[in-house]
C-alpha cells in the first residue's frame, strides 16, 4: 500500500526504533507510548485489519501472537505482565490501517478501557 505508514516503516522509508524483524514480521516501539513499555508487532505484508484475515493467515497470526511473549520477556514485562491490544476499525479506535498488535506494560493498567 503506497500511503500506508507501517508499509513505509517496513520498507525503511520512515524510521522506527526496531526491536525485532524477520521475513514476515516487524516489531518496533510506538512513537506515542501509552505505558513505559509500548511496542507494536506487525506483519510485513499489508493487511488492513483483523477482519481482512482468513484461514490462510492463521499461521501468521499465531506467530505474531507467540512473538509477543518472547519480546515481552525480552523487554522486561514478561514477569509482571502486559496488555495485548488489537484495535479493529472505527469502533475499535484503529487509526493506522495496517494490522498491528500493541503490547503495553511496565505499569498497572486499568480495566475496562474507555
Ligand atoms: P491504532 O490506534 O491501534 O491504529 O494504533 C496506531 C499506533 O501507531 C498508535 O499507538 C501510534 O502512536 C502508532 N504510530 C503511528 N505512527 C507511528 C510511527 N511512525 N512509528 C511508531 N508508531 C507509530
Ligand atoms: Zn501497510
Amino acid at each position: 500500500m503506497d500511503n500506508c505508514i507501517f508499509c513505509k516503516i517496513v520498507k525503511g522509508e520512515i524510521p522506527s526504533k526496531k526491536i525485532f524483524e524477520n521475513d514476515e514480521m516487524l516489531a518496533f516501539h510506538d512513537i506515542t507510548p501509552q505505558a513505559p513499555i509500548h511496542f507494536l508487532i506487525i506483519p510485513k505484508r499489508h493487511i488492513s485489519n483483523l477482519m481482512e484475515t482468513d484461514a490462510a493467515d492463521s499461521a501468521l497470526l499465531g506467530k505474531l501472537l507467540f512473538k509477543t511473549q518472547e519480546l515481552a520477556a525480552e523487554l522486561g514485562c514478561g514477569e509482571n505482565g502486559f496488555r495485548l491490544v488489537v484495535n479493529c476499525k472505527k469502533h475499535g479506535g484503529q487509526t493506522v490501517d495496517h494490522l498491528h498488535l500493541h503490547v503495553l506494560g511496565g505499569r498497572q493498567l486499568a480495566w475496562p478501557p474507555g
